[in-house]
């Protein structure tokens, strides 16, 4: 990737761990920062906006997009593609912003292997398995189906959860918001490997 400043917040959790939410409550207290829209093939959900939650694409347009290399990294989740394309986080980066990214454990995964310097990672979760049901049941977006389908990937993600630089419970919204915050400002503090040995061999030759 080309010279930048930005750094990169990537968010995982559980559908229904309160991502959303969290990000919502400290967004005026963290600074100009870009959060990156995926694009994906599931369906839209009731309050959901093109454009806004995601690019809504059929199957077809997502394969073009993976074979002309679009992407900074795709993946498979509850059966259908989610995918962050390459050049609005270039720009973000460019620009000195914080790019923040929701995605799952495989596009941490991807992140960490291409911008894994400048990229700090937290791992969203309700305090159990059971508030997550309670959850994603109140907040009445999916099935029956569906919530037994994010349940069951969620006990799979949980397992790579020390993947994470940060673990935030989300039990009280406010105090999760709190620590959240606290990453978030301290992730802009990252420097890039080729800025650290910059400096290293300018201190050297003063
Ligand atoms: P995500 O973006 O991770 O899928 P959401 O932010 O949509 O999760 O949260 C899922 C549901 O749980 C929403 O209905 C939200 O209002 C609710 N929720 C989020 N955080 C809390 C919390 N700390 N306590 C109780 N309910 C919460
Ligand atoms: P949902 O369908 O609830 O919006 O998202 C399902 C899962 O897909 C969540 O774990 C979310 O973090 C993940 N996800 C959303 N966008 C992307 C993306 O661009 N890449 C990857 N790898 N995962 C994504």
């Amino acid at each position: 990737m080309v010279e930048h400043n930005g750094v990169v917040l990537v968010l995982s959790g559980p559908s229904g761990a309160g991502k959303s939410s969290l990000i919502n409550k400290i967004a005026d207290d963290i600074g100009e920062y870009y959060f990156s829209i995926s694009t994906t093939t599931r369906p839209m959900r009731e309050g959901e906006e093109e454009g806004v939650h995601y690019h809504f694409v059929s199957k077809e347009e997502f394969k073009k997009d993976i074979a002309e290399n679009n992407f900074l990294e795709y993946a498979t989740v509850h059966e259908n593609y989610y995918g962050t394309s390459l050049n609005p986080v270039r720009e973000a980066l460019n620009k000195g912003k914080l790019v923040i990214f929701d995605i799952d454990v495989q596009g941490n995964t991807a992140i960490n292997n291409r911008l894994g310097d400048i990229t700090t990672s937290v791992f969203i979760t309700p305090p159990s398995l059971s508030e997550l049901k309670n959850r994603l049941e109140s907040r009445a977006t999916d099935s029956k189906e569906v919530i037994e389908n994010r349940l069951k990937m969620a006990k799979r993600e949980i397992q790579r959860t020390s993947e994470y630089e940060f673990l935030v419970i989300n039990d009280d919204l406010d105090i999760a918001a709190n620590v959240l915050r606290q990453i978030a400002i301290t992730a802009r503090l990252k420097i890039p490997y080729d800025r650290i040995n910059r400096f290293v061999q300018k201190w050297e030759n003063i």
